[in-house]
């Protein structure tokens, strides 16, 4: 019996395979053990492959050291993936066949605007551009070059992209007033992120997002995205994201400190993740290992608060008090 509840396609056949996917740009911190815990387990549960993908289109950030001390931090944690690891910066050459279909099918233009002429346009709740569609009369011939290329949503009328989330519930945005039509080929040729991530996910027969809810509103244009490739469709789960005590997300920028390796503290750290997910508390653990079968057992994605109500401070300070022991 599957613990997964009812998700927008339930009658599909296809086999669970869920996936990690951190960025190389530092080790993981506490907030990415959260994403890493409930993904993995969420696969697990469901008898599903988990598969771990590293993030490194962006090539200035990303670091092969970063890369090692990730799967250094993963394995002290038994979080064992299956099958190779994908690394997006060995994979262009999909990301741009995917944009040469959506060139041909005229979903996508060159945008010259500078930076500075984006900033003088207004800006959603995230704090994104919205971009103005300045450029949307320009035709592509060839990729590359000093411009980004943007893709070109549908306008008439403007759509709401429905999303059903396993925790959030139902997530509607107007992709084209909210975000505009959003950058797939960076200027400096660098691919974006959703088209990367959108591309890997089908390609690697990913079924399941569980990832941090800081990526919800990255969905619907995925979704969108998705749909103009005919890739099939995925499940999502958002798992509410840890602040610190500026209520600022934990993230490499904010100095959140790098999970620690050490027997004592891994465990106290996936206690702590496990509470976090608000999941029963387990008694015996003797090992990562033994903590993530027996988390396995008990998992149930409805137990999870939803994101912005379950915003708790207290792992990341207990996690550093852990780590000073
Ligand atoms: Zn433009």
């Amino acid at each position: 019996m599957s613990r997964i509840t009812s998700g927008p396609d339930e009658q599909r056949p296809r086999a669970y395979v869920g996936r990690f996917a951190p960025s190389p740009t530092g080790p993981l911190h506490f907030g990415s053990l959260i994403a890493a815990l409930a993904s993995y387990v969420d696969a697990r549960a469901a008898g599903g492959s988990w598969l771990l993908r590293i993030e490194d289109v962006d090539r200035e950030r990303s670091r092969l050291e970063h890369e090692a001390a990730i799967r250094r931090q993963l394995a002290a944690f038994a979080l064992e993936h299956d099958g190779d690891v994908v690394r997006q910066s060995e994979r262009i050459d999909h990301y741009r066949s995917a944009l040469e279909r959506l060139r041909d099918q005229g979903s996508v233009y060159p945008c010259v605007c500078s930076r500075r002429l984006l900033e003088t346009a207004p800006r959603n709740q995230e704090g994104e551009v919205i971009y103005p569609g300045s450029c949307r009369v320009r035709a592509v011939d060839t990729f590359g070059g000093r411009h980004s290329i943007r893709f070109k949503l549908a306008h008439s009328p403007p759509q709401d992209e429905v999303i059903e989330d396993r925790i959030e519930g139902v997530i509607t945005q107007n992709v084209a007033k909210d975000v505009g039509d959003f950058v797939l080929l960076r200027a400096d040729g660098d691919v974006a992120y959703q088209l990367a991530v959108v591309v890997d996910d089908e390609l690697q027969g990913v079924t399941d997002v569980v990832r941090g809810a800081d990526l919800l509103l990255n969905t619907p244009r995925q979704r969108i995205l998705q749909r103009a490739l005919g890739f099939r469709d995925l499940r999502y789960a958002h798992v509410p994201i840890v602040t610190n005590d500026q209520g600022e997300k934990l993230s490499k920028q904010t100095r959140a400190i790098a999970l620690p390796t050490d027997h004592n503290s891994v465990l106290a750290a996936l206690r702590r993740a496990w509470a976090f997910l608000n999941q029963p508390a387990l008694e015996q653990v003797s090992s990562a290992r033994d903590f993530l079968d027996q988390a396995t057992l008990l998992w149930a994605v409805s137990r999870i608060k939803k994101h912005p109500a379950h915003i708790d401070k207290e792992p990341f300070e207990s996690l550093e008090a852990a780590q000073n022991l």
